[in-house]
């Protein structure tokens, strides 16, 4: 089982990739949050990541396809993962493709989740979260118990350096010119299994939604056309 969640910044991805992880039992992996680890490293490389988060810029396409590719070799992506944030430009989707290829994995699945533009920029920048469990909270939506504590930790909360909305409308420009046409790509060449979800709805119902799409598009016929015992 391979799942791509994709959608712009803010619509849901971060929150929906640990209940399909549980769900399914497979790693949930984010680009994003490969890029952060590397930012935190005392490098050039680090550095330079660190400056394009900051700016709401995507990272080098070469760069990235080299981490993602890193973590899918790991022993536990062998029997299926999902990957949040990734493809984002029609370069990664194509490389995506090729590197299934060479895993011998086929049939991804690309859930859509689609968010008007002024809902996004008011979630980016009353997000915050969790350091300790990664948690994300909407100041608006979704508030922890105490003001600026994770329920689950007792740990402060932190405001990604991306959330503001200046960099909030900057992520959603570079969704627009860069990432938008990876959909057409999937759908125009058929690669993906592609579902649209509205993630203009609340995160359970989010869920459901593509709870109940998986079951009834992509794991019904698979079972159906398992032979019976
Ligand atoms: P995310 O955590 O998915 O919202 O990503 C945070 C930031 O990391 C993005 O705004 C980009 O700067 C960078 N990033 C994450 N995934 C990718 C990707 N697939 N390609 C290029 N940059 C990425």
């Amino acid at each position: 089982m391979i799942l791509l969640l994709f959608g712009p910044p803010g619509c849901g991805k971060g929150t929906q990739a640990p209940l399909f992880k549980e769900r399914l039992g497979i790693p949930a992996i984010s680009t994003g949050d490969l890029l952060r680890r590397e930012s935190e490293k005392q490098t050039q490389r680090g550095h330079d990541i660190d400056e394009l988060l900051a700016a709401g810029k995507l990272v080098d396409d070469a760069l990235v396809n080299e981490l993602l590719e890193t973590r899918l070799a790991e022993s536990d992506c062998h029997e299926g993962f999902l990957i949040d944030g990734y493809p984002r430009t029609v370069e990664q989707a194509s490389h995506l493709m090729s590197l299934l290829e060479r895993l011998e994995k086929t049939n991804p699945t690309l859930i859509h989740i689609d968010v008007p533009e002024d809902i996004l920029v008011s979630r980016l920048s009353a997000r915050w979260s969790c350091p300790d469990c990664g948690t994300i909270y909407n100041v608006l939506s979704k508030p922890p118990l105490r003001h600026g504590i994770c329920d689950n930790e007792g740990t402060a909360l932190i405001q990604r350096k991306d959330d503001t909305v200046a960099t909030a409308h900057r992520r959603l420009e570079a969704y627009r010119n860069l990432t938008d046409p990876v959909l057409t790509y999937f759908e125009a060449t058929g690669s993906a299994h592609v579902l649209h979800v509205n993630g203009h709805q609340a995160p359970d119902d989010v869920y459901a939604e593509i709870k109940a799409q998986l079951d009834t598009v992509v794991f019904a016929p698979v079972r159906r056309r398992k032979p019976s015992a």
